[in-house]
């Protein structure tokens, strides 16, 4: 009650003192003269954020109630399409800001975030629950033949009419206030979630002060390890954290099993340390709030809920999946185990494989069935180079053109931005950001600064695009050289922003990546089969001193170790799907110990203790708050599609195949949310998918 009054307060002094001028000192109000307006990074103050953030509640509150006020009958011109364009300055201020509280985030961020939570929370249900509103929505609905609408236009009244009722417009009044203490307790839970996992990630530091614990471990991994102490004032000594990119080299190198050990312990037991950052009770309130909340909506579970807009349907379908990719995989991944375990016997070792030994073995083993590992490859994959390489594949199928703008503002040094262009059209902005800092939450993702679509006069908006990730840096006078599954990691993302920047779309809500999650992995997913194309390494794959291509005999090895590990790679994904699952098909509200759900789960399915979930709950933060949740299985979903669509390629004998390609932007990348995803599919592939591409291609069958 106290911060709605503040609110009032604000927004008052705000409306009196910031109307008159003509050019704020707050840039939110402002246009951007920057060039393809791109945000004026340097002039944003963290002082701007909460001021833009309340006067866009209330620009978008007076939208919505001159739409409830139109004394004409609902149309969708004056309630779905004035709606869907209600949110100018919310939307400006928030991809900013949340594309920042992400990528460089500091204290002051992290506290406007908590603040803001709510107030966007409260101000969603605000619209969602207004009465007078869904009214208007469901007249046009209901009245859809009545309009002459394009197939766009349906799809966006469709997505309207049913969000609406999935927010509870359809409910009674004391049921309304009841989700809506549930959304506002969830948004608070959600960002103690993250900055639980962010403090507990920079936290652990393992460090090393003796040459001999390096034992083992690449040169590039010390000197990296060195500038990581350097930069904490432990100059001489040697750091390793439990960021990926750090910790994966030293669990595959170090020959230190005690040290392997504490590092990745350190590395699961993120947020279960039973000390304040703990993120057990958070997240046994969180899953207990969804079941509320679905079964308030009148679905049985909160899976129920999600998956009926996803391309599964139902989570009967997702196990099913599941399960018929995970039966093929256990067997695979407790024969990787009895190998390791067999080397661990040859080489005189007294014990039992643990988690922590399975990068080190899995090291060993590919290294002496295919005399390949990192540091082979490393030099073939300076950072630069495989910008190029990606740069290539979407210039050979699209015809995109890539070029570097150093004049365009950044919000960071290291972030590169390049102009996209075709045929001598601008297409949009691309900007990329690949090392880790303190301030980056962990992983790679990609954003948009503004998304495609077509402002309410129709006039084209091109997309400024993010590429996010945390790969290995550049370290003294050498360049970042990344290993082949970071590589993966670019192309990936990569994936994802070409959606963004084809994407063709009228309204908005509709447009790039604005597609059911399941679906979402698709456009990403497929770029990783160009990654290690022969015809592709050889443009790309160049070393980083001598510019030799990546000899052949390397490529065959890297082809060869492709389906190395995948029953690992499977079943450690699988896992996490499960528990995913698991948690959101809970029927009524439960005492969760978290632990022992969590084992008990695991234990149901058979899952070999060497492996570890590739999340454990109370740090898989795509479930807990980067909205996957009863949606991680999607990747896997995504990639019985990426598989099966790169057979059409595949099958026509050219992966650079340009009708194909130009089939995969019209009827896909270009399409964005508009339509019915199975539907899109169909029409690219001319069949439904299958889930053999995938197992063929993890060498599962
Ligand atoms: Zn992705």
């Amino acid at each position: 009650m106290k911060n709605i009054i503040l609110f009032s307060v604000i927004l008052l002094i705000l409306f009196t003192g910031c109307k008159q001028e003509p050019k704020s000192d707050n840039p939110f109000f402002n246009k951007w003269d920057t060039p393809f307006e791109v945000p004026p990074f340097e002039q944003i103050r963290n002082s701007h954020y909460l001021p833009a953030y309340l006067k866009g509640f209330e620009e978008q509150m007076d939208e919505i109630k001159a739409i409830i006020s139109n004394p004409k009958a609902p149309t969708f011109e004056n309630t779905i399409k004035a709606l869907e364009y209600s949110d100018h300055l919310l939307t400006k201020v928030g991809r900013v800001f949340g594309a920042l509280n992400s990528a460089n985030t500091n204290d002051s961020l992290q506290a406007i975030n908590m603040e803001i939570a709510p107030l966007a929370s409260k101000h969603r249900d605000d619209i969602s629950l207004n009465d007078s509103l869904f009214r208007r929505v469901k007249s046009v609905y209901e009245n859809m033949d009545k309009f002459r609408l394009t197939e766009e236009e349906k799809k966006v009244l469709d997505d309207t009419y049913k969000s609406f009722v999935r927010n509870g417009a359809a409910l009674s009044p004391e049921d309304k206030d009841k989700l809506r203490s549930i959304n506002e307790e969830l948004s608070k839970l959600t960002v103690q979630f993250g900055q639980n996992l962010l403090a507990e990630t920079n936290g652990f530091k393992l460090v090393i002060d003796k040459q001999e614990d390096l034992a083992g471990l690449p040169e590039g991994v010390v000197a990296q390890a060195a500038e990581l102490a350097k930069s904490m004032d432990l100059e001489g000594k040697w750091v390793f954290t439990i960021q990926y990119p750090i910790m994966e080299p030293f669990l595959k190198y170090s020959g230190k099993r005690d040290l392997r050990e504490k590092l990745f312990t350190a590395y699961f037991m993120k947020g279960d340390n039973d000390n304040d950052k703990d993120n057990k009770a958070v997240i046994e309130r969180i899953a207990n709030l969804r079941v509320e909340r679905s079964r308030l909506l009148g679905y049985k579970s909160y899976a129920d809920f999600v998956l009926e807009r996803n391309m599964a349907k139902t989570p009967e379908r997702v196990f099913e999946f599941l399960g018929e990719i995970w039966a093929a995989a256990l067997p695979v991944a407790k024969a990787e185990a009895a190998a390791q375990q067999e080397m661990i016997r040859k080489e005189g070792g007294k014990f039992k494989l643990e988690p922590w030994d399975w990068w080190y073995y899995t090291e060993k083993i590919k290294k002496e069935k295919y005399d390949l590992d990192d540091e082979i490859t490393r030099p073939y994959f300076k950072i630069d180079n495989v910008i190029e390489g990606l740069f290539y594949v979407a210039n050979r199928l699209y015809g995109l053109v890539f070029t570097r703008r150093d004049d365009i503002p950044k919000y960071h040094p290291d972030v590169k931005t390049f102009e996209v262009t075709r045929n001598g059209r601008h297409v949009g902005v691309l900007m990329i950001d690949n090392y880790p800092r303190a301030s980056k939450r962990g992983g790679a993702w990609c954003g948009a600064y503004r998304g495609q679509s077509r402002d309410i006069n129709g006039r084209m908006i091109t997309p400024v695009v993010t590429i996010v990730t945390n790969l290995t840096p550049p370290t003294g006078d050498k360049p970042a050289l990344l290993t082949a599954s970071e590589a993966e990691t670019l192309f990936h993302e990569f994936g994802h922003a070409l959606h963004q920047l084809l994407s063709n779309s009228t309204y908005p809500s509709v447009s790039g990546t604005s597609v059911p999650r399941d679906f979402v992995e698709l456009p990403s997913q497929i770029m990783e089969h160009w990654v290690l194309e022969p015809e592709v390494l050889k443009v790309y794959a160049k070393h980083y001193q001598t510019d030799e291509v990546i000899p052949a005999d390397i490529v065959d090895r890297l082809d060869r170790a492709s389906k190395f590990n995948t029953g690992f790679a499977t079943v450690e994904f699988l896992a996490a799907a499960l528990l995913d699952m698991e948690y959101h098909t809970l029927t009524e509200p439960a005492d969760l110990d978290i632990r022992e759900f969590e084992k008990n789960i695991l234990n149901k399915y058979g899952l070999i203790p060497e492996i570890k979930p590739r999340y454990r709950s109370t740090y898989f933060n795509h479930i807990w708050a980067g909205g996957y949740a009863s949606g991680y299985y999607s990747y896997y979903w995504s990639e019985m599609l990426d598989a099966d669509a790169f057979q059409a390629f595949k099958e026509t004998g050219d992966i650079f195949n340009r009708e194909v390609a130009a089939k995969f932007e019209s009827e896909i990348l270009s399409k964005g949310g508009t339509g019915d995803p199975l539907e899109m599919y169909k029409a690219f592939r001319g069949k439904e998918p299958g889930i053999d591409a995938l197992l063929v291609n993890r060498g599962l069958k």
